[in-house]
């Protein structure tokens, strides 16, 4: 399903060729099949429709690098709001409290609260924390036992079963234990139901009162559909969710309810559930997942790599002239470009030999946004001539580059100096390079 989504998505980008920048037009064609992509991955419509518009505000008018298709360069954007969106990697559980820890497990029947107790359990232990599960699920005979059963094979503490107790009872008595016995975390796994209703959110509601968690995970099926939204709305707004766990993405859904239900609570998806084995639990990656709900994987990465390889090349072809001793008022000019890319100068004279330590003293040759941006606008009040010859600019062209680009005199002057200073660096540094290629027997 996925290729030929793809396949048709690549007819579509193809015939969007051959333009600098993205037009509305560009950007609302690709994302017409973006959309469709979204809602077959189970995104919810008002999710899909919130996100596209984002994506539109941001795509229209971006440059298409060069060897990309206008297309490919919109899916490029899609995937990266989605990362975004899904936010960023590795949100850890929050323990910073009093032990015993408390995390209370909510969600629907089946989701999986029950084997992802267990699975965070083992992690936990891993972490050398000592963890004790409760189940409140009093519902299903079975359900108390189940739990009791996973704990064992995780071997962790689980709270003796009492017939009869209510989950307010369980609760009070598992914190009890939490502190008599030493445990760091508590575990609560709270029954479910098959849709949402009033009396569960009550009861959780209650438990949470009492139980006061740090954490608060809601599981949910990566199958959860159009749903997902009134889902993690209600359990948001009537028990608080500290985060999200997505089951079953050992499944093939394509995960759309991790967006819809990070869009509607804002909280973060910390885990991903992908097997029925306890120490199947990993941490979250959006881009794993936002690829999985695009799928459009092989698109985004060419346009990755076709970034990549310009970068390179930029790099590349300054740090020759450098080496060779040539870095004039335009290469300048450029290195501000990749200045703001790679932070400071060290990025490119890194890449020459044998000048570690002096990449390590260039570290202050990083400037403020500003003041590169009215440098780059006085070099670009030079001519080429004067560009390549610095030597070129006397008071009278000051003067004009000056007014040109809208500073005083001095500050051309304070240009021109700084450029001196590093046409001094870039020479020494040549000829380090110099020595370092005789070296490595490379130059002669
Ligand atoms: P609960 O009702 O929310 O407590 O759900 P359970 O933890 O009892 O899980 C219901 C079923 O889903 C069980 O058969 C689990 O083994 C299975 N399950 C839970 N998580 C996953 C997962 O990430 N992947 C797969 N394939 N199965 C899972
Ligand atoms: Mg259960």
């Amino acid at each position: 399903m996925f290729e030929s989504l793809s396949s048709k998505l690549g007819g579509v980008f193809e015939r969007l060729t051959g333009r600098g920048t993205l037009t509305e037009a560009d950007v609302t064609e690709a994302l017409r099949e973006v959309r469709v992509a979204l809602l077959e991955a189970d995104v919810a419509l008002p999710v899909v429709k919130e996100f596209i518009g984002r994506v539109k505000a941001r795509a229209v008018g971006t440059d298409v690098i060069k060897s990309v298709s206008p297309g490919q360069m919109v899916v490029k954007i899609v995937h990266d709001e989605l990362i975004d969106t899904l936010g960023t990697k590795g949100v850890e559980l929050n323990l910073s409290a009093a032990a015993p820890v408390v995390i209370l497990m909510v969600g629907l029947q089946g989701s999986g609260k029950t084997t992802t107790s267990a699975k965070l359990a083992v992690r936990l232990k891993k972490d050398r924390k000592k963890v004790l599960l409760a189940s409140l699920d009093v519902y299903r005979p079975a359900a108390q036992r189940q739990l009791e059963i996973l704990a064992g094979q995780a071997e962790v503490g689980s709270l003796p079963i009492v017939m009869g107790e209510m989950p307010v009872a369980i609760t009070r008595r598992a914190l009890d234990v939490g502190r008599k016995e030493g445990y760091d975390v508590v575990i609560l796994d709270t029954a479910g139901r098959l849709h949402i209703d009033q009396e569960l959110m009550a009861e959780v509601a209650e438990v949470r009162d009492v139980a006061q968690p740090t954490e608060t995970l809601l599981v949910s099926d990566a199958m959860t559909g159009q749903d997902a939204v009134t889902l993690a709305r209600e359990f948001n707004e009537k028990v608080g969710v500290t985060g999200i766990v997505l089951t079953r993405i050992d499944g093939d859904a394509r995960g759309g309810a991790a967006l819809s239900m990070r869009a509607v609570t804002g909280r973060p998806i910390k885990f991903l559930g992908a097997g029925e084995k306890l120490d199947a639990l990993e941490v979250f990656h959006p881009d794993r997942i936002a690829g999985r709900i695009l799928g459009m994987g092989d698109i985004v990465s060419l346009v990755e790599k076709a970034m990549e390889t310009i970068e390179k090349e930029e790099a590349e072809r300054l740090a020759k002239r450098i080496e060779k001793g040539k870095f004039d008022l335009d290469d300048m000019r450029k290195q501000f470009g990749q200045v703001r890319k790679m932070g400071d100068l060290k990025g490119v004279i890194g890449m020459l030999p044998g000048v570690g330590k002096m990449a390590a003293a260039m570290k202050d040759a990083s400037v403020d946004e500003k003041l590169l941006a009215r440098q780059e606008a006085i070099i670009l009040s030079m001519t080429m001539a004067e560009r390549r010859n610095p030597d070129l600019i006397k008071a009278s062209r000051k003067k004009r580059i000056a007014a040109g680009s809208g500073v005083d005199v001095q500050e051309v002057n304070r240009l021109l100096k700084q450029y001196m200073m590093m046409s001094d660096v870039m020479k020494k540094v040549s000829k380090l390079g110099q020595k370092g290629l005789k070296r490595h027997g490379i130059a002669g």
